[in-house]
């Protein structure tokens, strides 16, 4: 296996007196797809909040190419190459697209860079450019959810964690959201997706990690779970 970018060891998490995570330990390897899959309230959004830093882990480390980083500020990681797709999107619904995405690169100090990249999403997401004028909240579903995973990308991370991309959407937009982020596995950006659609989400994964009321149950490559009667008949609805 290749080094990892992010681990995870003995995370704990409490909201109150729920014990949200029990001590999770978990590894993204450079370049690489992990997936976390598991039932509703297992722990999946709170584990990549805690990596985010947008909540404080109880105990345990989180380290991102090699540092420390669960006692920096969310802005000091995105400024070390890891961004974060909320679930339920965290895009600004009052800005429009073109205002989103130049949001997404406040810390870039390379313009030419910057609208190169643009230019790049807009290959990938081309809707996004015929509606870049046009203020966030009166896209729809798909194309909000297309707008945060390259807003995400346009701080030009090493990893990047995504939660439910393909949560409400039709099918055909699913398709799209996963090619792309097939795509932007390719270039060599790691990604740490958390998904309901669990099929989509193994069969891109190189390694995936089962969570059940805060604790790692399974973990294996992508193929090793979907092969695995367990994770079929639990997740996959067979
Ligand atoms: P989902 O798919 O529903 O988002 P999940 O696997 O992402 O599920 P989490 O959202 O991480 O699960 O929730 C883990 C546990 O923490 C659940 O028991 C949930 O009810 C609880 N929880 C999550 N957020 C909060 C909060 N802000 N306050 C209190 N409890 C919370």
């Amino acid at each position: 296996m290749s080094e990892s970018i992010l681990s995870i060891k003995d995370l704990q998490v409490n909201y109150g007196a729920i014990e949200a995570l029990r001590g999770i330990s978990l590894e993204v390897p450079d370049k690489q797809v992990v997936a976390l899959i598991g039932a509703n309230g297992a722990g999946k959004t709170t584990t990549l909040r805690a990596v985010s830093r947008m909540l404080r882990p109880v105990a345990g480390s989180v380290t991102f190419q090699g540092e420390e980083i669960s006692r920096l500020q969310p802005h000091e990681i995105v400024a070390r190459g890891l961004a974060h797709a909320p679930e339920g999107r965290g895009i600004f619904l009052n800005l429009t697209v073109q205002e989103n995405l130049e949001l997404g690169a406040f810390l870039r100090t390379d313009k030419d860079g910057v609208a190169e990249d643009m230019e790049k999403f807009f290959g990938l997401f081309p809707i996004l450019k015929e509606r870049l004028h046009q203020v966030a909240g009166t896209l729809s579903g798909g194309e909000q959810q297309m707008l945060a995973v390259a807003r995400a990308l346009m701080s030009r991370p090493k990893l990047l964690l995504l939660d439910e991309p393909s949560l409400g959407l039709a099918p055909q937009v699913v398709e799209r959201i996963f090619q792309v982020l097939r795509d932007v596995s390719a270039q060599g950006v790691a990604l740490l997706l958390v998904e309901q659609n669990a099929h989509k989400a193994l069969q891109i994964a190189h390694r995936a990690y089962v969570l059940e009321t805060g604790e790692v149950v399974m973990q294996g490559t992508g193929q090793e779970l979907l092969d695995s009667p367990e994770v079929r008949k639990a997740y996959l609805g067979e």
